[in-house]
């Protein structure tokens, strides 16, 4: 497929391509145009064109194409999602629910477009104001392979809403759904050069829209070292930046727990898209007096999930979206049983020598006894590896659960509700679940503390997020 620039699709300055992969067999899907700084400027340039005809709509008539284009969508979604499970490797069932995902998020913003109405402040004999959100101008967007559809829809549907143009930049290995997306908004209504999507690496597409100044604001998801490069590179130019970087999430299972809905959750929220989500549970601490019937129940479970090709019907995990990813859960794991800083349960190596020979499948992987301050729980673990700790009480949980330097989201699995007050009270993160891991629906604010990031995205004021305000002063 070809880059998305003013509505036309275009080859690129440069005419070299990038391949993308199918993660469950290797094999060569299609290619796209590897951009270059040219292409970043030739896409600022279609958005700058676009930006005045598309801020001047009322917000209502955004929200109304937006709505058209998810039903486009919607219609479209089986399709989209076959194709999303072939370039990133998740089970079809996953692909869809992103798809439809990435449809909700856009009505979400469309159904709150007659709401964004500003505010008038009186100020008795001093006069009246009247203050009104003004879209900041062209915006970027860097997004990683992990969730690609529903993080476009993240970053766009706000954006649109409060009449941003975009230039977007997919993942390398991930950016056919979303040139297909794209197309598919600009055939729902969305004017040509509204959003612009250029292909590319983020050495040069991602830096040069870091440090082109026309884009006013850029709005990253990936990792975070990526993270604190961007914001070496941003400098001192007055680019407002989001970063929605990485996450260590804990999930704490009390005594007093369900001990079948909480495994249920355990193998959701770490095996889900084979466990490469930021706010997936990444460390598991378990009350002393469960421990035991707690982890066999989750072992039993992690042995029954198939793993294979995503477009195969009843598959639970699909394979990992490159072998680069495949491989750095591989060493870890190698690494764990040379330093015996923990013990495999089950799972620990990939599924090489079978039929899956060619993907880049990792079998789901349980650990116990992890050494205190093990990689496997300091670092970010972006893979089906979960990690198993006991803990005696509370106290020791949520000491646990705040010894990381990341803040995305954590759960507690309970159903003593002073237990869960001390636990969203006292751990430091973005979101606190109870009984529940992974929900992030588009009505609920999502982002994290420390090295998870800066700024949120989604909820009712993300529009807000992509503005700034104009006031008028009445001295009457
Ligand atoms: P990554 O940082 O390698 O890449 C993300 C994007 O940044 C890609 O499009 C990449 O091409 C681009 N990029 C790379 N180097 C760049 C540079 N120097 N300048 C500008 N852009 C550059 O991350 P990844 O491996 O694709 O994604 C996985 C990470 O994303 C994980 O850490 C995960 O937790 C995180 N993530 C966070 C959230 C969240 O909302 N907090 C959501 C999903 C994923």
């Amino acid at each position: 497929m070809l880059m998305r620039i003013g509505g036309k699709e275009t080859m690129g300055i440069d005419e070299t391509w990038i391949e993308v992969k199918n993660p469950a067999t290797g094999e060569l899907i299609d290619r796209v145009p590897a951009g270059t700084k040219e292409d970043v400027t030739n896409a600022v340039d279609a958005a700058e064109t676009a930006f005045d005809g598309w801020a001047k709509k009322p917000t209502r008539d955004r929200g109304m194409i937006l709505y058209h284009a998810a039903g486009k969508v919607r219609d479209q979604y089986k399709d989209l999602a076959r194709h999303l499970t072939i370039e990133q490797g998740k089970p079809l069932k996953e692909s869809m629910d992103e798809v439809r995902g990435f449809a909700n998020i856009l009505e979400f913003y469309a159904g709150i477009s007659a709401s964004q109405n500003g505010e008038a402040i009186r100020l008795g004999t001093a006069g009246d104001c009247i203050v009104v959100r003004q879209p900041l101008g062209v915006c970027g967007a860097i997004i990683p392979w992990n969730m690609p559809a529903i993080i476009m829809g993240w970053k766009i549907g706000p954006a649109l809403l409060a009449g941003n143009t975009l230039v977007l930049k997919p993942a390398s290995s991930t950016p056919l759904t979303n040139l297909r997306l794209g197309q598919i908004l600009e055939e729902g209504g969305l004017p040509p050069g509204v959003l612009n999507i250029v292909t590319g690496s983020g050495e040069s597409v991602g830096t040069a829209m870091v440090k082109h100044p026309g884009i006013r604001k850029l709005s990253f998801t990936g990792d975070r070292e990526t993270g604190s490069r961007i914001r070496e590179l941003a400098g001192a130019s007055s680019k407002d930046i989001t970063l929605e970087l990485g996450g260590s999430d804990p999930m704490i299972v009390m005594a007093d727990a369900d001990i079948d809905k909480s495994v249920e959750g355990a193998l959701r929220g770490r095996f889900y898209n084979a466990g490469q989500t930021c706010s997936a549970v990444k460390r598991l601490y378990i009350h002393e007096k469960i421990a035991s019937v707690f982890t066999k129940k989750l072992r039993e479970r992690v042995e029954s999930l198939t793993v294979g090709n995503g477009l195969g019907s009843r598959i639970d995990i699909g394979p990992m979206n490159s072998a680069e990813q495949r491989d750095k859960i591989s060493r870890r794991i190698e690494e764990t049983r040379e330093n015996r800083d923990g013990t495999i349960l089950t799972g620990g190596h990939s599924l090489k020598g079978t039929v899956y020979e060619k993907g880049y499948f990792y079998r789901p992987t349980l650990v116990s006894g992890v050494l205190p301050g093990s990689g496997l729980v300091t670092d970010e673990i972006f893979g089906p590896v979960l990690p198993v700790m006991t803990v005696p009480d509370l106290d020791a949980a949520i000491r646990e659960a705040n010894n990381s330097r990341f803040g995305l989201g954590a759960s507690v699995w309970t159903k003593d509700l002073s237990t869960a007050k001390r636990v969203f009270n006292e751990v430091k993160a973005g979101i606190i679940w109870v009984n529940r891991h992974l929900s992030v629906p588009p009505e609920v604010p999502f982002g994290g503390m420390n090295d998870s990031g800066m700024g949120r995205e989604n909820g009712q004021h993300a529009p807000e997020w992509y503005s700034q305000t104009k006031t008028l002063y009445l001295g009457w």
